[in-house]
C-alpha cells in the first residue's frame, strides 16, 4: 500500500516527503543531510509538541480536547478489559510517544511501520495500569472474539508530561479514556479516517484541523540544528522563570 494510494489529512500532506514519497512527522529527527531517522523518537521534537500543543504527527496545534495515540497490543487489551469490568480506565506507565490529532493518528495507525504491524511491539513486557502483563499474557477479550488485537487508536482527555535532562526524553502521562478503536491491523483505521476527514469537510468537529490551516513551524521541518535551537531556547526560558 503506498501513501498515495490512502486518505491523508491536509496537514500531513503538507509535511515534506521523503525521498520514497512518505510524509516525515514532525517528530521524526533528521540527520545532518535533513533525511529522517524513522526509526527513533527525538527528545527535542517531542518537548516542543509537549510544551507548545502541537501534534507529533503533523507538528499543528492540538485544540483544547481530548489528545490521540497509537497503543501497542498489551495496552489495547488492559483498557478493553477494564472497560469491560467498568473499572475506571487510567494508564499510569509513562509513554515516551507524543500524542496528536485524531485524523492524524488514525494515519498513523496504518502508514508507521512500527505501529501498522501487529505484534510489532508484543513481546515486550509492558507495564499498564500497574499489572504487569508479560508474554503470553491470556489475551482476555479478543480470545472470546477470535480477533486477534494488533493495537488501537486511544483518546485521552488530558496529558502530562516531564522531562529529565540526564535522560534527555519526555515521558507523558496519559488520564481520562475518551475512546478506544481497537484493530487488528492499522489498515482497519482506514475507513474511519475516511469518514473522519469527510466529517471535518463539512462541519468541523472540535479536534479538526482549524479551517485556515496553520502549518508544521519552520522547527518541526528538516533542519535538526534548527529544532534543537528551539527547544534549548524553551528550556531556557523554564529556567528563567524558575529563578
Ligand atoms: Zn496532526
Amino acid at each position: 500500500m503506498t501513501p498515495r494510494a490512502t486518505p491523508v489529512p491536509p496537514a500531513i500532506a503538507a509535511l515534506p516527503h521523503d525521498l520514497r514519497g512518505y510524509p516525515t512527522p514532525a517528530i521524526t529527527p533528521r540527520d545532518p543531510e535533513g533525511n529522517p531517522t524513522f526509526a527513533i523518537t527525538s527528545a527535542a521534537r517531542s518537548l516542543i509538541c509537549a510544551v507548545e500543543r502541537r501534534c507529533s504527527i503533523c507538528g499543528t496545534p492540538m485544540p483544547p480536547g481530548p489528545v490521540y495515540r497509537v497503543i501497542a497490543a498489551a495496552e489495547t487489551e488492559a483498557l478493553v478489559a477494564a472497560q469491560a469490568a467498568g473499572r475506571s480506565v487510567a494508564n499510569k506507565a509513562p509513554s515516551p510517544e507524543a500524542p496528536g490529532h485524531r485524523t492524524c493518528m488514525l494515519f498513523a495507525a496504518f502508514t508507521c511501520p512500527f505501529l501498522a504491524r501487529p505484534n510489532a511491539r508484543r513481546g515486550q513486557d509492558a507495564d499498564v495500569m500497574g499489572a504487569a502483563l508479560t508474554r503470553g499474557t491470556p489475551r482476555g477479550s479478543s480470545a472470546e472474539t477470535g480477533n486477534d488485537i494488533g493495537g488501537a487508536v486511544a483518546g485521552f482527555a488530558e496529558y502530562e508530561f516531564r522531562y529529565t535532562p540526564g535522560e534527555n526524553q519526555v515521558a507523558f502521562i496519559f488520564t481520562g479514556l475518551t475512546e478506544l478503536r481497537p484493530h487488528q491491523l492499522g489498515a482497519d483505521q482506514i475507513p474511519e479516517l475516511i469518514a473522519a476527514l469527510a466529517d471535518s469537510d463539512s462541519q468541523p468537529p472540535a479536534d479538526a484541523q482549524p479551517p485556515t490551516m496553520e502549518a508544521c513551524p519552520p522547527y518541526l521541518l528538516n533542519d535538526e540544528a534548527v529544532a534543537e535551537a528551539h527547544a534549548r531556547a524553551i528550556l531556557e526560558a523554564a529556567m528563567a522563570r524558575k529563578q
